[in-house]
């Protein structure tokens, strides 16, 4: 059972993530909270446990990491509270659940899981997730719980400009300041695909989406096809990137329709994809993903991406920049 293969990787968001904008400290501290995240997953699958719950369990972590925009540490909408989006699929029975413009679930990966699996539904939004989250007893939080004093600071900083929605980095970027050298063109929402020893492939994506968001606005990551996708015929894609490319592109299934309908590897789709499709658009972002033969991508058309993985030798992986890679063990 030991020689089936199995398969992990996260995401905490791309961007503009430029070496030196981040203390020594703050990459520490990323990297570890990257690492546990990773753990978190590939205990489940080393111990034989689902892709679904490895994918779910890794989320969680960085849900509640305030390095992240996902749970704690979420964006402020234009009116100051948070919406939050989030998605998780399983690749055996193409079963899928999201929830979008949600305000008090602790963990909205799990509200999502919620709905996948309590529901005959795939996707609840606003008010009435909310409820359907409460009747089914979802840990809750009071709206503000989500709160930062740094995302605060960037929705007031925007508010000042004009208050136009613009995509939001991890914490770390904003320690970047007035130096960032593009500032608004960064992400950080998270993510995990994993393959579990049954053959079986997960996606699970989470987001405050963009500060200052207005109107209900909802981004490609709790749309099925778009931010997230899972099926054990071709791969499991969990995206992160400016949403409105990602939708317009269908992102995740366009990957996975080049591997079932053009016969291409995980590699050649993934690229394709995230350097010419999305590209051709103006689409910033990147991606990651497993294939159910146990291939490992991780792309992205951005300086960096919060990103860790498991090798095919179980040596764990985590990064910030586009040459970065820091093996534990
Ligand atoms: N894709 C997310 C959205 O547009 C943002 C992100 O990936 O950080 O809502």
């Amino acid at each position: 059972m030991n020689d089936v293969p199995i398969a992990m990787a996260i995401h905490g968001g791309a961007g503009v993530l430029t070496p030196g904008l981040l203390t020594t400290q703050d990459e520490s501290d990323i990297h570890e909270t990257l690492r546990r995240a990773l753990d978190a997953g590939q205990q489940i699958l080393e111990a034989g446990g689902s892709s679904l719950d490895a994918v779910e369990a890794s989320v969680a972590v960085l849900e509640d990491s305030p390095w992240f925009n996902a749970g704690k540490g979420a964006v402020f909408t234009d009116d100051g509270r948070h919406e939050l989006d989030a998605a998780i699929m399983r690749g055996s029975d193409r079963n899928a659940g999201a929830i979008a413009g949600v305000h008090h679930v602790r963990n909205p990966i799990r509200g999502a899981r919620a709905v996948m699996e309590c529901s005959e539904h795939v996707m609840l939004i606003g008010e009435g997730a909310d409820r359907f989250l409460v009747e089914h007893q979802l840990p809750q939080v009071a709206n503000d719980w989500y709160d930062t004093e740094l995302r605060r600071r960037q929705w007031q900083d925007n508010r000042l400009k004009g208050g136009a929605p613009t995509l939001e980095p991890s914490e770390a970027d904003h320690r970047g300041g007035q130096d960032d050298p593009a500032p608004g063109h960064k992400f950080g929402t998270v993510g995990a695909v994993a393959l579990d020893r049954h053959g079986h492939v997960a996606a699970a994506t989470s987001t405050g989406g963009i500060t200052n968001k207005r109107y209900s606005r909802v981004g490609d990551t709790p749309l099925i096809g778009a931010g997230t996708w899972a099926d054990d015929r071709s791969a499991a894609i969990s995206a992160t990137g400016h949403g409105e490319y990602f939708i317009r592109a269908a992102v995740a299934h366009d990957i996975a329709a080049r591997m079932r309908h053009a016969g291409k590897d995980l590699e050649a789709a993934c690229h394709e994809v995230v350097f010419q499709e999305l590209k051709a658009l103006g689409g910033q972002g990147g991606i990651i993903a497993v294939s159910p033969a146990g291939d490992t991508q991780l792309v992205f058309n951005t300086p960096g991406m919060y990103r860790a993985w498991r090798d095919r030798q179980g040596r764990r992986h985590t990064a910030i920049y586009a040459k970065d890679d820091r093996v534990h063990d």
